[in-house]
C-alpha cells in the first residue's frame, strides 16, 4: 500500500509532466493514430480522423492513464487532478459548437465513451446523451422545435446511465432489464409495438417512471447535475475495464490487466431528430468474404446501437448491397425500393459523400475499415473507424486485393496476415446457414479446428463401430491413437490444450474439443449426461473445433476452398522468409500433407507412434516384457522390417528434404496391457504365465513416468533398442539410394541431461552405421545430434556441442522441467492461474520468452560457441506459435518444426518475423 504522502508525491509528478486530455474536432487534433496506447484505439482514430478533414463531432479523450491512475489513487484525487484540463476541453467542444453544456436555453450535450488500444466490442461501456435534466430537455425541445426528439433522448440518456453507472441492471438471468421491463409494459398497455410509435407524452411517462424506478431501486434520486453526471460516466467507463465482460474478453485474448481503458467525451450528433436523420455501421470491404464492395446498415431515426442492437430491421447502404438483401429475404424489386431503399437511394448525397469518407479512410489506414456514422437533419457526421475485424478468408483475398491495387506493400500484405486465423482456412467447416440453427449441448476448450459430425463412440477400438464416429472420452492415451484417426472428432472431458488428445488431434489436423468439464461419462453404461441430459452411444453429435461448442445432432459441412490467394500468399511468404519450417510428422501421410502445405522438411518423427498399430504393439510388448537381452533382440526383429517400411515411407514422402527422427522417448508402461484379457493373451503369446506379466507390469511402475525411464535412458539400458532403430533407418535410406531417391536422415537422441549420455548413443549409432553401410557395401549421409529439453543440457551446451551436430529444442518438457509443472497434471492449476492472471499465458502453448526462452538462448549461444554452424531448431508444439516463432527468429534458429496443419502458419510467422526485424 502506498503511505498517504507518496500518494501526494505521485500525484503531484503526474500532474507537472503529463497531459491527460487531448482534444480534437474542427480539423485539428492534439493526438493522432500513432498514439494507441495512451488515447485508445478508438480515440487515437478520432483525433487522424480529425486532422485530415473528416467531420467527426468535437470533443476529447482522457488517456489510459489516468485510467491506472484511477485504480490506483480512486475518483477523488483523478478528478482534482484532471479536472481544469476537462474543463477546458469541455469549454473547447462549447466554442466549436457554440452551445453551453448544462445551459437551460443552449444546451450541449455529450457522449462519454469507452475506448481500450485494441478494439473490445462490446466489452465495455458507454453512455449517450449526457446534460440532460428536467430543465435542459425543455431547453432542447424549445430549440429543435422537436418535442418529440427532446424526450425520446432523455428517456434514452436516463437508461443508458441508469445501467451503466447506477448499476440498474437485470438483478438474476431469469430477469430482463429494469427500463426494457417498463417500456414494454407501456407498450402492450398503448397496444404498440415500435419504439417509435411512442407518443411525447408516452416518453414523457416513461422518464417520469423510470426516475421513479431509479430512486426505489438505488435510494437515490437521479443526477441532475451535468458535470455529476460526466464525471459519474467518467468513472463508469474506468470500471468497466474491470468488468466481468472485458476480463473474460482479456484472458481470452491475453491482453494484460494494466492497459487500462481511455474514456472519450464528444459532442451528441442526432440520428434520431426525424426522416432526414439516422444512423449506421459500414465496411470499405466484406468482412465475411473479403469482396472489395462497400457496403453497411443503417436506420432512419434511430440512435447509436439501435442498427447493431436488432430494434428495428436495418436497411442497406448500396444499391448492390439492398439488391443482394431482397435476393436472400425472396422480397420483390418494387417492394425493395418501396419500402427498403438502399442509402444510395434514399439519400443521394449524404451517400456519395459517405462514399467519399471510406474510399479515403481506407487508402489513409491502408487496411479494411469499420465506420460507425450518423446523419443529423441533413447532415454527415463520422463517429469511429477501425481496422475492421473479418473471417481468415477475407484476411486472405483482401491482403491479396489491396497488394494487387497498390494500396499496401508486399511487406505489409504479409504483416496483414494474423497467422492464427490461416487455420480456419485448412479444415472442413460447418455450413454456416446450417449452424443457425443448432442446439448448442456444452462448451469445451477449442483444442484443434475444424468440423466433425459422427455418432458417439467411447472406446477407441470402436472407432469404426459406425461409418463416422466421434471418439467421446473422459481423456485418451497413446493406446487411443488408431481409434482417434479413424473418427472423424475427438471429445474429451478431462485435458487441456496440449493434453494427448488435443496434441495428436492437432498433429492429425483432426476436429477436437478438450476439457469439456460439463461431460459426465459413464463408460460402463455408454452414457454421456450433461446438464441432466443424456446422449448413448450411436447418438449423433456435431463438434465446431474453432469455437469449442458441442453440438446435438448432425449438421452439414462444407470443403474449405484454398483459394487461389491462400497460395499466393504462401508464395510471398517464401520471399521474405529466412528462418525455414519443418514439420512433426510420423507417419508417410501427415509427411505428405505438410509438405503440400510447404514443409521444408521434417523436424520431428517421434517412432514410438509407429509401435501402437495392432500387429506392432504385440512385438513391442514382448519386447519390453523380456528378461533377457536375448529375448529382447528376438522382438526388436520383428519390429525391424515395419519400422524400416515406415521410414522408408517418410522419406519418400520428404525426397531431398532433411527429416529427423527421434530414438524411443516415451516411458515403457505405456505400451503394456492394462486391461486384464490382453494382459492373458499376451501371456498365452508369449508362453509365459499371467502372473509374469502381471508382476512385470507392476514393475514397469513409476512415480514419475515424466522423470523416470525415459528418452536416452531406454537406450543406454537396452542398447539394443538404439541398434535396431539405427539400422531400420540406415538401411530405409540405402534402399531409397538404391531407387534413386535422396534422403537425408538426421538421428536424434532424445532427452540427454549430460555430454556422456549423448556420447554413450553416439557410438551406437555410429558403430551400427557403420556395421549397415559395411554389409551394403555403400553409404549415405547422416546426422547425430540432440534434443535440448533438460534443463542442464541447456546449461552445458557447450560440451554437448562438441559431439552434436545439430540442437532441436524439445520446448514442450523443457517448460515443463523448467516450471516444474508436470504436463499431465497442470490442468489442475494452469487454468486457475490464468483466471486470477498469476501467469498471463499457458506457457505450454505460448512460449515463456522471460524464463523458459532464456534457457533457449543460452543452449544456441552455447552451441554455437563451439560449432559456429550449429544447425538449431525447435519442435516443441511452439514450433507454430507465432510469437513464439519470431522468438525463435530471433534467437538465430535454422528451422522452426510444427504440426502439419500449422505448416502454414509458421511460414507466415517466420516471413513476419524477419520483415520486422527490418522496420
Ligand atoms: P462501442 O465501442 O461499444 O461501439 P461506442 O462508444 O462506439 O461504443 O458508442 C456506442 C454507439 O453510440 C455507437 O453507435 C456510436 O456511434 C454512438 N455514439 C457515440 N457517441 C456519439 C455521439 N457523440 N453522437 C452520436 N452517437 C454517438
Ligand atoms: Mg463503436
Ligand atoms: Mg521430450
Amino acid at each position: 500500500m502506498l503511505d498517504f504522502k507518496n500518494r501526494f508525491n505521485i500525484m503531484e509528478t503526474l500532474q507537472e509532466v503529463k497531459t491527460s486530455v487531448y482534444k480534437f474536432g474542427n480539423k485539428i487534433a492534439d493526438g493522432n493514430s500513432t498514439m494507441k496506447n495512451l488515447l485508445g484505439g478508438k480515440g487515437a482514430n478520432l483525433a487522424e480522423m480529425s486532422a485530415i478533414g473528416i467531420p467527426v463531432p468535437p470533443g476529447f479523450t482522457i488517456t489510459t492513464e489516468v485510467c491506472t491512475e484511477y485504480n490506483l489513487l480512486g475518483k477523488e484525487v483523478v478528478i482534482d487532478m484532471i479536472k481544469e484540463e476537462v474543463e477546458a476541453a469541455i469549454e473547447n467542444i462549447e466554442n466549436i459548437m457554440g452551445t453551453i453544456y448544462g445551459d437551460n436555453d443552449n444546451p450541449l450535450l455529450i457522449s462519454v465513451r469507452s475506448g481500450a488500444r485494441v478494439s473490445m466490442p462490446g466489452m465495455m461501456d458507454t453512455v449517450l446523451n449526457l446534460g440532460l435534466n428536467d430543465e435542459v430537455v425543455v431547453g432542447i425541445a424549445n430549440k429543435t422545435k422537436n418535442e418529440r426528439f427532446a424526450w425520446d433522448s432523455y428517456r434514452r440518456f436516463i437508461q443508458m446511465y441508469g445501467g451503466v453507472v447506477l448499476g440498474m441492471k437485470p438483478e438474476s438471468k431469469e430477469d430482463i432489464d429494469p427500463f426494457e421491463e417498463i417500456m414494454e409494459a407501456l407498450k402492450h398497455k398503448r397496444n404498440i409495438e415500435l419504439d417509435t410509435e411512442f407518443t411525447v407524452q408516452d416518453l414523457k411517462d416513461l422518464v417520469y417512471d423510470f426516475k421513479d424506478a431509479v430512486k426505489k431501486r438505488t435510494g437515490h434520486d437521479f443526477p441532475t447535475d451535468p458535470w455529476d453526471q460526466l464525471w459519474g460516466a467518467v468513472m463508469a467507463v474506468f470500471n468497466s475495464w474491470n468488468g466481468d465482460r472485458a476480463i473474460y474478453y482479456r484472458n481470452m485474448n491475453g491482453y494484460p490487466s494494466d492497459w487500462g481503458t481511455a474514456v472519450n467525451v464528444q459532442a451528441m450528433v442526432y440520428g434520431n431528430m426525424g426522416e432526414n436523420s439516422g444512423t449506421g455501421v459500414c465496411f470499405t470491404r466484406d468482412a465475411g468474404t473479403g469482396e472489395n464492395v462497400f457496403n453497411g446498415e443503417y436506420l432512419i431515426d434511430a440512435q447509436g446501437e439501435d442498427v447493431v442492437a436488432g430494434v428495428r430491421t436495418p436497411q442497406q447502404i448500396t444499391k448492390l448491397g439492398s439488391k443482394r438483401w431482397a435476393e436472400l429475404a425472396k422480397i420483390e424489386e418494387v417492394d425493395r425500393a418501396e419500402n427498403y431503399p438502399s442509402l444510395e437511394e434514399l439519400m443521394p448525397s449524404i451517400y456519395s459523400e459517405l462514399n467519399e469518407y471510406q474510399d479515403k479512410l481506407e487508402k489513409h489506414y491502408r487496411d479494411m475499415q469499420d465506420m460507425e456514422f450518423t446523419i443529423q437533419e441533413g447532415k454527415l457526421w463520422i463517429l469511429q473507424t477501425r481496422n475492421g475485424k473479418r473471417t481468415g478468408a477475407a484476411m486472405v483475398k483482401i491482403a491479396i486485393d489491396a497488394l494487387k491495387e497498390g494500396l499496401i506493400s508486399e511487406k505489409e500484405a504479409l504483416l496483414h496476415i494474423e497467422p492464427n486465423k490461416l487455420d480456419e482456412l485448412l479444415h472442413p467447416i460447418f455450413d454456416p446457414e446450417a449452424l443457425k440453427a443448432v442446439h448448442v449441448i456444452a462448451q469445451g476448450l477449442p483444442a484443434s479446428p475444424g468440423a466433425a459430425t459422427g455418432q458417439i463412440v467411447f472406446f477407441a477400438d470402436e472407432a469404426n463401430k459406425y461409418k463416422n464416429t466421434i471418439l467421446t472420452r473422459i481423456e485418451t492415451s497413446p493406446e487411443d491413437l488408431e481409434g482417434m484417426n479413424l473418427s472423424n472428432g475427438i471429445l474429451t472431458a478431462r485435458g487441456g490444450m496440449t493434453s494427448h488428445a488435443a496434441v495428436v488431434a492437432r498433429g492429425m489436423g483432426k476436429c477436437c474439443i478438450s476439457g469439456a468439464g460439463a461431460l459426465k461419462i459413464d463408460y460402463k453404461n455408454r452414457t454421456l449426461n450433461v446438464d441432466g441430459k443424456e446422449y448413448h452411444e450411436g447418438d449423433w453429435i456435431s463438434l465446431n473445433g474453432s469455437t469449442g461448442n458441442i453440438i446435438e445432432g448432425k449438421v452439414a459441412t462444407i470443403e474449405p476452398e484454398l483459394s487461389g490467394e491462400f497460395a499466393k500468399i504462401m508464395d510471398l511468404s517464401d520471399k521474405y522468409a529466412t528462418m525455414k519450417v519443418r514439420t512433426n510428422a510420423d507417419t508417410p501421410k501427415d509427411a505428405k500433407v505438410a509438405r503440400n502445405f510447404g514443409a521444408q522438411g521434417i523436424g520431428l518423427t517421434r517412432t514410438e507412434h509407429m509401435f501402437f498399430e495392432v500387429d506392432r504393439i504385440k512385438a513391442m510388448r514382448e519386447m519390453i516384457l523380456a528378461d533377457t537381452v536375448k529375448g529382447r533382440e528376438r522382438a526388436l526383429a520383428q519390429l525391424l522390417p515395419m519400422q524400416r517400411t515406415d521410414f522408408e515411407g517418410i522419406f519418400e514422402a520428404m525426397q531431398g528434404l532433411p527429416v529427423t527422427i527421434r530414438l524411443l522417448d516415451p516411458p515403457l508402461h505405456e505400451f503394456v496391457p492394462h486391461q486384464l484379457a490382453t494382459q492373458k493373451e499376451l501371456a498365452e503369446e508369449m508362453h509365459i504365465s499371467l502372473e509374469a506379466v502381471k508382476i512385470k507390469i507392476a514393475e514397469l511402475q513409476e512415480f514419475n513416468p515424466m522423470l523416470g525411464h525415459r528418452g536416452c535412458r531406454l537406450g543406454n539400458t537396452y542398447p539394443e533398442i538404439t541398434e535396431m532403430q539405427t539400422r531400420a533407418i540406415i538401411e530405409a535410406a540405402l534402399n531409397l539410394k538404391d531407387k534413386g531417391i535422396e534422403a537425408k536422415p538426421e538421428i536424434m537422441v532424445p532427452l540427454i541431461g549430460t555430454l556422456s549420455e549423448f556420447v554413450e548413443q553416439e557410438n551406437i549409432i555410429r558403430a551400427t552405421a557403420n556395421k549397415v553401410f559395411k554389409e551394403r557395401n555403400d553409404t549415405i549421409k547422416y546426422l547425430v545430434g540432440t534434443m535440448i529439453e533438460i534443463p542442464r543440457a541447456a546449461l552445458t551446451a557447450d560440451l554437448i556441442a562438441q559431439r552434436a551436430e545439430f540442437f532441436s529444442f524439445g520446448t514442450n518438457d523443457l517448460t515443463q522441467m523448467a516450471f516444474g509443472y508436470s504436463r499431465d497434471d497442470a490442468g489442475k492449476f494452469l487454468p486457475i492461474y490464468i483466471e486470477k492472471g498469476i501467469l498471463s499465458v499457458d506457457p505450454f502453448e505460448v512460449l515463456d520468452q522471460e524464463g523458459v526462452g532464456q534457457l533457449v538462448k543460452m543452449g544456441t549461444e552455447k552451441g554455437r560457441s563451439i560449432k559456429p554452424n550449429l544447425k538449431v531448431g525447435i519442435c516443441g508444439e511452439h514450433g507454430g506459435e507465432p510469437s513464439s516463432v519470431e522468438f525463435c527468429y530471433n534467437t538465430g534458429m535454422n528451422y522452426v518444426s510444427c504440426s502439419p496443419f500449422r505448416v502454414p502458419i509458421a511460414r507466415i510467422a517466420s516471413a513476419q518475423a524477419a520483415i520486422k526485424e527490418v522496420i
